[in-house]
């Protein structure tokens, strides 16, 4: 099989990006990595034949505080502002469904899906999940490193004044905020959230649950990677786990360039042995930390369905890795919100 002639054909989709705040290079030029750093623009993405990505609204843990929810919140809709703006040129559009994003693949559009990350972001105000999905956001992942209002984090902040945990997983409000997620057809993202919230919402959620971009604690023993039993109620609740490209998360103490496009695939093997083709996907992080040798941004990403097809995985197994898995889940999401 000619790994780039599949590279080609792919509806290739990275299930989290972030972009840079409050101002960066243009999305829409090809800005020299070297000088500003950036792993993702149109250009790049178009260059190593991406045709979609979840660009998420970072908001950073900051003080559990009226004051606090209100900066995060304004931030969150703003950058969800600035990332709808890279969705308004021909050769890109925001795509929040399922059969958007595959006919902007057919028309030859970039897809734009918008995401928000940290929960942070709705403070106590369950209300903001519907002004995220007004402006497209199709996941919200529950928290960022910090506990916030709706769960404990994998890595509490200590500078913040966290303790190991804080509501013992998900809060009474992180269990309404699951349910309001389910309403809205957004998908609910463990990555970042401690074990046992995690395992919890898993439960929980009418729809399956998701880590947009984390990898296999097996592997790499991290708090923020996904250990078996994670992995094992990911798949009962047939949900998925994104591998993502961040360098300490694949190896570990791995740093850009001793890591290779091989190390992350050995998680996706591992992922597939364990739980099932169907419940693996691919992320980068890019412009969040993510990016080592062989996938430093994204116009390098054919690179990946090359070593898949060095392994042995078919045409069909490596469209779902890239991206037919996370359709699924998105189509689920949103038959269980028209479902009411
Ligand atoms: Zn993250």
């Amino acid at each position: 099989m000619d790994a780039a002639a599949l590279h080609a054909t792919l509806l290739a989709l990275d299930t989290h990006i972030d972009i840079p705040w409050p101002s960066g290079p243009d999305f829409f030029a090809d800005s020299p990595r070297d000088q500003t750093g950036r792993r993702v623009d149109l250009p790049k993405m178009r260059a190593g034949g991406m045709k979609a990505g979840c660009f998420a609204a970072y908001v950073p843990q900051g003080p559990r505080t009226p004051d606090g929810w209100g900066a995060a919140s304004t931030r969150a809709l703003a950058m969800l502002d600035a990332i709808n703006a890279m969705g308004r040129d021909g050769s890109a559009r925001v795509a929040s469904t399922a059969d958007a994003i595959e006919a902007a693949h057919r028309d030859g559009a970039t897809a734009i899906i918008p995401a928000v990350e940290n929960g942070h972001a709705m403070g106590e105000d369950l209300g903001l999940l519907g002004a995220f999905r007004a402006k497209g956001a199709r996941y919200l992942t529950l928290t960022h490193n910090g506990h916030n209002a709706l769960a404990d984090s994998s890595n509490p902040r200590k500078d913040l004044g966290d303790a190991e945990t804080l509501h013992g997983g998900l809060s009474e409000l992180g269990r309404e905020a699951v349910g309001e997620l389910n309403r809205l057809g957004m998908l609910v993202d463990i990555s970042h959230v401690s074990k046992q919230a995690a395992l919890q919402a898993a439960m929980l959620s009418r729809t399956p649950v998701l880590a947009t971009h984390s990898c296999v604690r097996a592997l790499c023993d991290v708090p923020r990677n996904v250990d078996d039993l994670m992995l094992d109620a990911l798949r009962d609740c047939e949900g998925m786990v994104n591998i993502t490209a961040v360098p300490s998360f694949v190896r570990p103490g791995g740093r850009g360039d001793g890591v290779t496009v091989s190390d992350y695939v050995d998680h996706i093997d591992y992922v597939v042995k364990r739980c099932g083709l169907a419940h693996v996907g691919i992320s980068s992080d890019f412009d969040g930390g993510g990016g080592f040798s062989g996938w430093r941004d994204a116009s390098e990403s054919g690179n990946l369905t090359a070593e898949l097809v060095r392994r042995g995985y078919g045409a069909a197994e490596i469209a779902a890795l890239w991206g037919g898995n996370f359709l699924r889940l998105l189509r689920r999401a949103e038959e269980a919100a028209d479902a009411g």
